[in-house]
């Protein structure tokens, strides 16, 4: 078992060096002027392996038989599929290539993107004996070392890479899945506490209101960044540069007041009834705070921003938290 991990590993090397030769050959040249159109530097190119697969259909595949390494380990990579009509052929095709690595830059996976509007956008390698997509980070091997003590979550490969280049080395992405459990304990290994920078759309602030909680639920303290008007941290720092985005995460949102922010659109904030009806969901989810100091900071905060009585959202707290809300 441990003998297939390592073998698997070897395979994924290979590739990632066969892509990143690829990308420097003359079939990579549409991929690297992808590559610059997205203002991605050749120092990020080089330290983030990414690379090309070409339009040949099982180029991949035969380099890695010709190294002597069967169809089922290539099969059990990830690198290959097989159908009647078309036989073996690799499954990244004609796409730019951005290796996977664990926390200690083995590559354990890839992310290939099409260079325009084809579907899908990406393609992620499926999960194999050394690729679970749910205890790793892309990018962690880098911002591990940041010597920063939070990070920053974000969406895609294209943020992280485009954050790092900008000199924010602690950006890390979940590889195209919801945060899950895992992630919350891997990152706790390294920091207490995160910046979301997901995308502004409906899926991106959706998807920040779950990692809040996720992030909670490991004892790790949430802040919220918004990219609006921006797409994602990628768009925001082409569009507004670095300094800009320092500002926004100086100005980051707690998460549970993110929350309730979000929360407090579903109510019609200027008629009395909905605003009694938000306030009394909010009270009970400030009883979720165990500790007593904490949660009179949270009704004082939520008091001050929603302008009610600090008092009377206090009692409303304690009548929620006995079930006499
Ligand atoms: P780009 O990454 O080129 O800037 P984008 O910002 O529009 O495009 P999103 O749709 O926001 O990309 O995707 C963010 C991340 O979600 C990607 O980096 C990838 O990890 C994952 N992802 C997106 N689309 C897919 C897909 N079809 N299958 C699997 N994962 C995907
Ligand atoms: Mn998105
Ligand atoms: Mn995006
Ligand atoms: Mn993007």
């Amino acid at each position: 078992k441990a003998d297939l991990r390592s073998t698997l590993l070897e395979i994924n090397k290979i590739a990632a060096q066969y892509f990143y030769v690829q990308l420097k050959s003359e079939q990579g040249k549409a991929a690297c002027t992808y590559l610059k159109k997205r203002k991605l530097s050749d120092d990020m190119v080089k330290a983030f392996g990414i690379g090309y697969s070409n339009k040949y259909s099982n180029d991949l595949f035969r380099y890695l038989r010709n190294k002597g390494y069967s169809e089922e380990l290539i099969r059990q990579a990830g690198l290959i599929n097989t159908d009647e009509k078309n036989g073996v052929y690799d499954k990244f095709w004609n796409r730019v290539m951005f290796p996977i690595m664990d926390v200690n830059s083995r590559v354990i996976g890839f992310g290939g993107r099409v260079m325009g509007d084809g579907k899908p956008k990406y393609l992620n390698s499926p999960e194999t004996a050394v690729f679970d997509k749910s205890r790793n980070l892309y990018g962690l091997n880098r911002a591990r070392t940041s010597r920063k003590s939070c990070f920053l979550l974000c969406e895609g490969y294209m943020d992280v890479i485009a954050l790092h280049q900008a000199g924010f080395t602690n950006a890390v992405a979940s590889l195209g899945t919801a945060l899950t459990a895992g992630h919350a304990l891997l990152i706790k290994r390294y920091v207490q506490e995160v910046y979301l920078t997901y995308d502004s759309d409906e899926a991106g602030t959706k998807a920040a209101l779950r990692a809040v909680l996720i992030l909670k639920e490991a004892g790790i303290a949430a802040k919220v960044i918004r990219m609006e008007p921006y797409k994602d941290p990628d768009e925001f720092i082409k569009n507004l540069g670095a300094k800009e985005f320092e500002k926004r995460i100086e100005n980051a949102r707690n998460g549970f007041l993110f929350s309730l922010e979000i929360l407090s659109k579903d109510y019609d904030m200027d008629s009395p009834e909905g605003k009694t009806a938000f306030f009394r969901e909010a009270s009970r989810r400030l009883t979720a705070f165990e500790d007593e100091l904490e949660r009179n900071n949270y009704i004082e905060a939520v008091a001050r921003q929603y302008k009610v009585s600090e008092e009377s959202l206090k009692k409303l707290v304690v009548k929620t938290a006995i079930g006499d809300g």
